[in-house]
């Protein structure tokens, strides 16, 4: 039998674990301190564990992160890690230092089904969900990996803060995400506070609504255009779940949500979304999403876009995005301009492309015929 990977599992999954082993839930705290706090993997040096459960665990169960394929340093500090999932898949994993805050871009697929027209992952097309353990494992590599290069000590921290905002749509995972979330909250591992993990999604309607219930943390949504016709071109998942029906989940959030705004993303494409009668629109759709409601409290951040090769589509010049910015600021809506980080090592919002196969068929599927938009949308054809 294959040996369990105890980064599968949260605080009540190792509980459980540990029961199954005729062990107490304090071991299991015990176990997970060892293993998250300190970054241990090898059982035989967990010192306060009983001798008899560390040669237990010892033969029955493993603590492993994916296989590391590279590490990239770029010229501003972030790091970006490339893994094996298998399958010849790769996932990517990004760490960003700033000044008051290091924040780690997870990954929680091979891949994305979503297939958004900007994006390079979703150009790959979609190969597999990551489990927990490789979505928690993520972080506890970069974690230690970190702090040991750094020489801090066991309560010093490299990483405040997490952004499932790597590969893949989190909320198509989601029962894989949810334990993942509980180990970074969970003050005998991370301790990260909720306001300082960040789902951000596509819009997932219905799993909105489940992780509200379930693990409320920051929520960004990527909204990318102000109506149904455009947003339906560079985000199909539109089509099923149209924009009203996603900030009315919005707002339904901000009920649980530990910030009293949600973010809203929008990556700013050249002549496609960047108008200022877009500015415009979209700030009719905040301030009105739907008849009778009032204005929705959001933040926006605009992303630059990231060219990559496949995509046919430019980033918006800096007077744009400022345009469109002062559109948006000027009503009163916390406006800012995501700084590109990364991308001298393609390590930047939507170049994750984990590329370690053949993907020439998913690309040719994705490289079709132009679409055109309705006539009556501004905006040029993609
Ligand atoms: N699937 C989730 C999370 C991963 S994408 C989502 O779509 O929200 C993280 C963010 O990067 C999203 O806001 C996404 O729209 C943005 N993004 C994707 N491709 C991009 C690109 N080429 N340039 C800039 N931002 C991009
Ligand atoms: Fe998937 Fe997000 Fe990329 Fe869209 S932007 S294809 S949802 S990873």
């Amino acid at each position: 039998m294959a040996a369990a990977n105890l980064l599968e599992f949260d605080l009540d999954g190792l509980a459980a674990y540990c029961d199954s082993l005729g062990e107490k839930r304090f071991r299991a705290v015990q176990l997970f301190r060892w293993i998250h706090r300190k970054g241990e993997a090898d059982f035989s040096r967990m010192s306060d564990l009983a001798a008899s459960l560390r040669d237990k665990l010892g033969a029955v169960a493993q603590v492993v992160a994916p296989p590391l394929i590279s590490e990239t340093v770029s010229g501003d500090g972030t790091i970006k890690w490339l893994f094996d999932v298998g399958g010849g898949d790769a996932i990517e994993t990004v760490f960003i230092p700033e000044a008051e805050r290091g924040t780690l871009c997870v990954s929680s697929q091979a891949g994305c089904a979503v297939g958004c027209r900007f994006c390079s992952t979703g150009h790959q097309g979609f190969s597999r969900n990551l489990g927990t353990g490789e979505i928690v494992g993520q972080l506890w590599f970069a974690e230690h990996r970190l702090r040991a290069r750094l020489g801090f000590g066991d309560g010093q921290r490299v990483i405040s803060n997490v952004v499932m905002m790597g590969m893949g749509e989190p909320l198509q995972n989601y029962s894989a995400l949810l334990p993942a979330l509980r180990v970074m909250l969970d003050d005998h591992a991370y301790g990260l506070s909720r306001r300082r993990v960040t789902v951000s999604t596509s819009g997932v309607v219905p799993m909105i609504d489940r992780l509200r219930d379930d693990c409320p943390v920051a929520l960004a949504v990527s909204l990318h255009a102000p109506n149904d016709a455009l947003r339906d071109v560079l985000v199909p998942l539109n089509r099923k779940y149209p924009l009203q029906e996603l900030l009315q989940a919005c707002a339904r959030y901000l009920d649980a949500a530990p910030r009293d705004f949600i973010t809203l993303e929008y990556c700013m494409l050249d002549g496609v979304n960047d108008s200022t009668e877009q500015a415009h629109e979209l700030l009719r759709l905040v301030q009105q999403p739907w008849p009778g409601a009032s204005a929705l409290p959001v933040k926006f951040n605009l992303i630059p876009f990231n060219p990559f090769p496949e995509s046919g589509l430019t980033r918006s010049s800096a007077e744009r995005v400022a345009a469109f910015a002062a559109v948006l600021q000027d009503s009163g809506i916390v406006t800012t301009v995501r700084k590109t980080r990364g991308d001298d090592i393609a390590a930047a919002c939507g170049q994750l492309a984990g590329e370690v196969r053949d993907r020439t068929q998913v690309q040719r599927r994705m490289t079709r015929e132009p679409i055109r938009i309705h006539a009556s949308v501004p905006g040029r054809v993609l």
